[in-house]
């Protein structure tokens, strides 16, 4: 039998927003390779007796390069005759997704793909803030911070002369470079929120203008990860440090 790969996005943590397809795969599972994003809470679905071994990286510290979880993937594969990969959002949206299905199928590995809920969507919508609105804008970009290389992202200067709503994921650490430069763009007093943990309980909102709020973002102490949230949108969020529609209860499935 041909081994199976299925790439799984978990969402952004809350247990409640992983799909009722992906929770099917994990518990059919035999072995799951997971991510630093991925929560607890989806973990501890996860039977007892599936394996489960962590690949994750943390901004600065590096557990396993991106070659050895290919290559661990398909060592799996063909030791399980299948093998889930579990990643935070979804594993197309700045996931890497991609190269461990082209690596998997050059071994001539079967790969499926589980879409899962983006913080790019979820963490502007958990904190009120529409991504789009008639009349207000027409589109919403969601764009890397941080390149391959290190570097800020051109399309960071397109998106700022743009009239669009942009959504920045891995930000953070450049919060001032990003507000200087939409400056230059837009006007100053434009609404821009941080939305740190998306979905958990530590979720915390901050929102401020491009001119305050790396200030703002400093008093609150604001962390990765986080997604950047910048248009006149913006200002109808709301600031919080739980998400107020999350209901704490646990699904029993
Ligand atoms: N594939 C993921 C993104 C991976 S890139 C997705 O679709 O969500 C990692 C970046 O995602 C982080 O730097 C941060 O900007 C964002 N991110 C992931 N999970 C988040 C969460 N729960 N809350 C806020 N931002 C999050």
């Amino acid at each position: 039998m041909t081994p199976t790969f299925h790439l799984i996005g978990a969402g952004p943590g809350d247990a409640e927003l992983l799909t009722l397809k992906a929770l099917r795969v994990l518990k059919e599972s035999k072995v799951v390779l997971y991510d630093a994003l991925v929560s607890q809470d989806i973990l501890d679905f996860i039977p007892e007796s599936v394996e489960k071994i962590y690949v994750g990286k943390r901004a600065g510290a590096h557990y396993l390069k991106q070659e050895e979880t290919n290559a661990l993937i398909v060592e799996m594969a063909f030791k399980y005759g299948s093998v889930t990969r579990l990643k935070g959002g979804d594993s197309f949206v700045f996931g890497r997704g991609q190269e461990e299905i082209e690596y998997a199928e050059s071994f001539g590995i079967d790969s499926y793909v589980v879409p899962g809920i983006s913080s790019s969507l979820a963490g502007p919508t958990l904190a009120g803030i529409p991504v789009t609105k008639r009349g207000v804008n027409e589109s919403f970009w969601v764009v890397t911070a941080t390149t391959c290389s290190g570097g800020l992202s051109k399309d960071l200067t397109h998106a700022a002369a743009s009239s669009a709503t942009i959504v920045v994921l891995m930000g953070v650490g450049k919060l001032e470079l990003i507000a200087q430069l939409f400056s230059m763009y837009r006007n100053e007093d434009e609404p821009i929120a941080l939305v740190q943990d998306a979905s958990l309980p530590t979720q915390k909102v901050v929102i401020g203008t491009l001119k305050d709020i790396v200030e703002r973002a400093n008093e609150r102490d604001v962390r990765p990860p986080a997604v950047i949230v910048i248009g006149e949108v913006v200002a109808l969020g709301k600031e919080s440090e739980i998400v107020a529609a999350s209901s704490n209860s646990k699904m029993s499935v």
